[in-house]
């Protein structure tokens, strides 16, 4: 293509814009006057917004909410819907993350991968397209979110007060093309305690586990209050499950649990180790007291147990376009005279959420008196494989790659849910680390150039 030599002329350009970008830290904050999610985030938008005028694009900031940078006439718009905000880098760095680092033929950085690299690629990609000079038959907009990776409230922002787009993509999450993403939802377990009866057992006084619904938790803790060795019980539970469950003896017969897991994305709870699951399953094998708190913990351990497609708690749907549901139990909490399980769902992109819900009702139908209640819902999205916009993008991809694969589906949940006509596509190419909210989040300075590339041609196809 044409494009692809311009792009060639840029990648300096390329590369120090990012890393320009990738500088301005844009973690989601409390409101200051009159920017809404703070002023990193607010920088990033000006940053943005300013290469694009400089590039030649018209561009408008949305209220400081969002922003876009627009090439081309017509009536209809092809859209790219990405986001300016990064999670906070956490620990570990080999290189600042805030630096953009290029070292090894790669550049490193929050962001690099979700999302401010393909904010950049994207940009250039339209610049190429118009340095080519070829008549466009639909404009082509760069849409800027500026908090997907909390509520959205950019992008509805954007989507209440401007244009949406006729079709697009949202280069947030992997290639090929994304037809399909599933059903997000999170539920509330909860149980009332009311009765505890002092009979001699093993007494719970604490339960805490897990950071947020949406991640593997990766520690577990509780206070328990035994006169019966466990010590040994502990280890068999540690040796068969392959579990890091420990102990600290606090004296009077007190002792604290710590359950160590290893966290993952909620999306796939199978790549992680359940800190909380592996608490409460241990528990279960101790002679505890009669009373509302064991029950809970017996309920979880006959019902949740280590499962993590939520098979015995009424909801292990599956089906041929996007798998098995996945349950994450995530956050467990034990106040006000409550025990509250959050649990992450992601249910296949062909049923309904009212399906999950009367399956886990009816397996809720048991003597232990669980309630369970939907937080927050998002439905699934699904395109045919045969829609024109996945044959156009499916084609665009295979040119450039060879990769003969099939689109995908994901659990997880991009910007194309919030309009029509939307995927995901790219900017992860098969066979790389998943780095994004990780440490060390980098990208091949080869691959960012290809997928520029790609971008570009994709673009061009769909606004020809
Ligand atoms: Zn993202």
């Amino acid at each position: 293509m044409k494009f692809d030599q311009f792009i060639d002329e840029y990648q300096d350009a390329i590369i120090t814009s990012t890393q320009e970008l990738i500088r301005i830290k844009s973690t989601e904050e409390a409101a200051v006057g009159d920017y809404p999610f703070g002023e990193g985030v607010q920088k990033s938008l000006e940053y943005v917004l300013d290469l694009g005028k400089n590039l030649g694009f018209e561009t408008k900031n949305v209220d400081n909410y969002a922003g876009y940078v627009e090439i081309g006439s017509g009536k209809e718009m092809v859209g790219v819907l990405a986001h300016l905000d990064v999670v906070p880098e956490g620990e570990g760095w080999t290189y600042p993350p805030y630096e953009g680092k290029v070292a090894d033929g790669r550049i490193y950085g929050r962001g690099i991968l979700d999302d401010k690299g393909p904010i950049i690629m994207t940009i250039y990609a339209m610049k190429a397209i118009l340095d080519a000079g070829i008549p466009l038959n639909r404009r082509i907009r760069l849409i800027l979110g500026t908090n997907e990776e909390t509520n959205w409230q950019g992008i509805h922002y954007y989507l209440k007060h401007e244009e949406a787009p006729t079709m697009g993509f949202t280069p947030d999450a992997d290639f090929p093309a994304i037809h399909g993403e599933k059903g997000i939802m999170n539920v509330l377990f909860e149980k009332e305690l009311r009765e505890n009866l002092n009979d001699g057992g093993v007494e719970v006084l604490s339960l805490s586990g897990g950071l947020r619904a949406n991640m593997v938790p990766e520690r577990a803790e509780a206070t328990i209050k035994s006169t019966q060795a466990f010590g040994h019980i502990l280890d068999a539970y540690n040796k068969q499950h392959a579990a890091k469950l420990s102990f600290d003896d606090l004296g009077d017969t007190t002792y604290k649990l710590i359950s160590e897991g290893i966290s993952a994305h909620g999306s796939t709870p199978e790549a992680g180790v359940n800190a909380i699951a592996h608490l409460l399953n241990f528990l279960d094998k101790l002679d505890l007291q009669i009373g509302d708190l064991s029950n809970f913990i017996r309920f979880y351990s006959r019902f949740i147990g280590l499962e993590t497609n939520g098979e015995s708690i009424g909801c292990g749907l599956e089906d041929q376009e996007s798998g098995k549901l996945t349950f994450n139990p995530g956050v467990l909490k034990l106040a006000d005279g409550k025990v509250g399980l959050e649990v992450n769902i992601r249910y296949p992109v062909t049923f309904k959420d009212f399906i999950v819900e009367s399956g886990i009702t009816s397996a809720l139908d048991n003597p232990f008196d669980v309630t369970c209640r939907t937080l927050s819902h998002q439905g699934p999205i699904y395109m045919p494989k045969d829609h024109q916009l996945i044959k156009t993008l499916m084609g665009v991809y295979k040119r450039y790659t060879g990769d003969p694969s099939e689109p995908i589906t994901i659990g997880g949940g991009t910007y194309a849910r919030a309009c029509d006509n939307v995927v995901a596509f790219g900017p992860l190419l098969p066979g790389r680390p998943e780095l994004a909210h990780q440490k060390d989040e980098f990208m091949c300075i080869s691959d960012f150039m290809l997928v520029t590339k790609i971008y570009a041609t994709a673009l061009y196809e769909l606004a020809k």
